[in-house]
Parts: structure tokens; C-alpha cells; sequence
């Protein structure tokens, strides 16, 4: 296996402050951990860059450049993640697999480069994981956690409105991350919006300065969300959004879609209007299609099946292509983590 050189220092530069996202490349020459002292040994892990073009993590560190340089509470372990598509503002670079699929193993240097991050973060006892994301579309801000154990509902419980359980992708950070210590990704809300990058920069320090999970009461009526199944279009398709009932592509969704995200659509919501219903596709955590459960079409409409919460619908073509339309979520019982 070619290797990946994992950059680890113990010092953030100075130039890290101010320094532009497409410069950060050059600053830091690759992926870098930085493992920063705090008054107590214990660590919070810190991921952002992940996706190159989700920038809010790394704004947010560098206005609290002081606070993190600075002798915190506790130990910061701070991953910056794909310094390479950074550069040029995309998620990955033609080429490289995706920063949040490569925590599960696998033969490429990036599978290298992550078990290199892991083996040195196991060393240390990490009291919590924060993986900072952003949406493409619109999104309210929300946590997402891959166990239902109570820590973890706690910790993704101080960040938004609301949160999210996912198994699928299975080889995200997080999840790898859940194995050793409560862990959550943090999602943000649209890239370099003044909400999320403020939401970041408090829940950084809230972490941080904890005292333990004790301290956290799960607010009444709270709820978790499981993400059962996710709506994929065929490469293939012809889409827009602009809810055409005579258009002569393949889809025509709503023009308001992302506007849905975490709301609930009751059975035989419209979402458009679609010629070719074999160019969608819904699929669940087990890799099944479980499509007419959730979406039909009736006449030239393009109708839900039954009542469901979506979130991450996006209007980002490429994104709806190569990724999703977006997500597919069912309330959880309380029972099943508390
Ligand atoms: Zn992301």
C-alpha cells in the first residue's frame, strides 16, 4: 500500500489565523493533526475539511485562534482534512476518494492516511469527537450521531435543532470515532453563513469546557431522527427544478425543495413531475430498493408514498448525482437510548 504522510505538530502558526482557505495548502503542506495542550490531558478531537468546499469548520477555528492556542480546558486534537481539494474549493479532487468514506479501511493511501490519524488518537483519552460539515442545501443547523447511547444524544444535543442517527455510509469518521468516544458530526448549515460559523464557534468552547455529560439535560421533546433511506437519481437523468408538468426531461422536481428539509411531508406530497420513474430510486441502509414505499407516480406526478422527514434535499445537480437528492428519516422511539 502507498503511504500518505500524516503531518502531526504541535503547534498552530501564526499564519494560520488570517491565512485564505485556497492558501491553507501551502501552509500546511497536506492533511495535518495538530494536538494542542490544554489544562488537562484529555482530548477533544476536532475534524473540519473534510470535504474541501465545506468551509465553515475552518472559519470558525480561525476566529477562535486564541482561545485553542491558548491553553484551553482541555487538549485539542484538530484534524484538517483535504487540504488538496481545499485549495480549488471542491469536496475531493477528480481522483480522490471522499475524506468522510475512507474511516472503514481500504487499500489507497487516503485509507492510510486515515488509519494513521485514528492509531494516533487512540492513544489518548478522547472525551469527544466533533466532525464539522456543511450542506449544500438548505438545511436548519442539526447533529448527527451513529449510536443511540445517551453521551451521544447528549453531545449532538448542544449543537441545533435537531439530530440525526445514521449507520449508512458505515465508513464515515464519526462512526469509526463512536467506537472509542461519544461522537458526532455537526452539519453546519450552508458553507461560510456568518448562523453557522458563530453555532461552531460556541459549541467548540461548550465542549471543550464541559465537566462531564452530567451537566446535560436532552431538552424536552427533542427528538432523533433515524436516516433509513436515500434518494438517489440516475447519473443519466435530465432534472431541473422548476416543477414543469410539460417538461420533456426526466424529472422536474419543485422548486423549493431543499425548503422541505426537516419538515414533515405527509403521504402524496408533490414534488414534481416526472416522465421516467425508473431515473429515481430510493434506497435503504441495506442496500435495498425500497422505492415505491416511499415515492410514486401517479399521472405525471411525482408523489410521496407515505408520511416521511426528509433532510439534505439539495438542488445541486452534480451533488444529487454523484451523492443524493437527499435523505429519507423516521422519528425514533425515546425507548430505544434513553
Ligand atoms: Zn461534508
Amino acid at each position: 500500500m502507498e503511504n500518505m504522510k500524516l503531518n502531526i505538530k504541535k503547534l498552530l502558526p501564526l499564519e494560520f489565523k488570517n491565512i485564505p482557505l485556497s492558501q491553507l495548502h501551502d501552509l500546511l503542506e497536506g492533511p495535518t493533526l495538530f494536538h494542542l495542550q490544554g489544562q488537562s490531558e484529555d482530548c477533544v478531537f476536532l475534524s473540519t475539511l473534510l470535504h474541501g468546499n465545506e468551509t465553515s469548520g475552518f472559519l470558525a477555528i480561525q476566529e477562535i485562534f486564541d482561545y485553542i492556542s491558548n491553553n484551553p480546558k482541555r487538549s485539542i486534537l484538530l484534524f484538517i482534512g483535504n487540504t488538496f481539494a481545499a485549495q480549488q474549493g471542491l469536496r475531493h479532487l477528480d481522483g480522490q476518494p471522499d475524506y468522510n468514506r475512507i474511516w472503514k479501511g481500504g487499500a489507497l493511501p487516503e485509507h492510510n492516511l486515515a488509519g494513521q490519524v485514528i492509531e494516533y488518537v487512540k492513544q489518548y483519552e478522547i472525551f469527544a469527537s466533533v466532525d464539522i460539515h456543511n450542506n449544500t442545501g438548505k438545511n436548519p443547523l442539526y447533529g448527527c450521531v451513529n449510536l443511540l447511547q445517551e453521551t451521544y444524544i447528549k453531545l449532538a444535543s448542544l449543537f441545533g435543532s435537531h439530530i440525526v442517527y445514521f449507520t449508512e455510509p458505515h465508513n464515515v469518521l464519526s462512526n469509526t470515532f463512536s467506537q472509542f468516544a461519544p461522537s458526532v458530526t455537526i452539519e453546519a448549515g450552508l458553507p461560510g453563513k456568518r448562523e453557522g460559523i458563530d453555532a461552531i464557534k460556541e459549541y467548540v468552547k461548550k465542549v471543550v469546557e464541559l465537566k462531564s455529560f452530567d451537566e446535560i439535560q436532552i431538552p424536552q421533546g427533542k427528538e432523533v431522527y433515524q436516516s433509513l433511506a436515500r434518494i438517489l437519481v440516475d447519473e443519466s437523468a435530465v432534472i431541473d427544478y422548476q416543477d414543469n408538468q410539460n417538461f420533456d426531461g426526466d424529472i422536474s422536481f419543485i422548486s423549493n425543495i431543499d425548503e422541505r428539509n426537516f419538515h414533515v411531508l405527509p403521504r402524496n406530497t408533490h414534488l414534481g413531475y416526472i416522465n421516467d420513474f425508473s431515473k429515481i430510486k430510493v434506497v435503504n441502509s441495506n442496500g435495498e430498493d425500497v422505492t415505491g414505499e416511499y415515492l410514486k407516480k401517479v399521472g405525471g406526478e411525482l408523489l410521496t408514498n407515505r408520511m416521511f422527514m426528509p433532510s439534505m434535499f439539495t438542488k445541486e445537480i452534480r451533488v444529487v448525482k454523484s451523492d443524493c437528492l437527499g435523505y429519507i428519516n423516521e422519528s425514533v422511539e425515546p425507548r430505544f437510548f434513553l
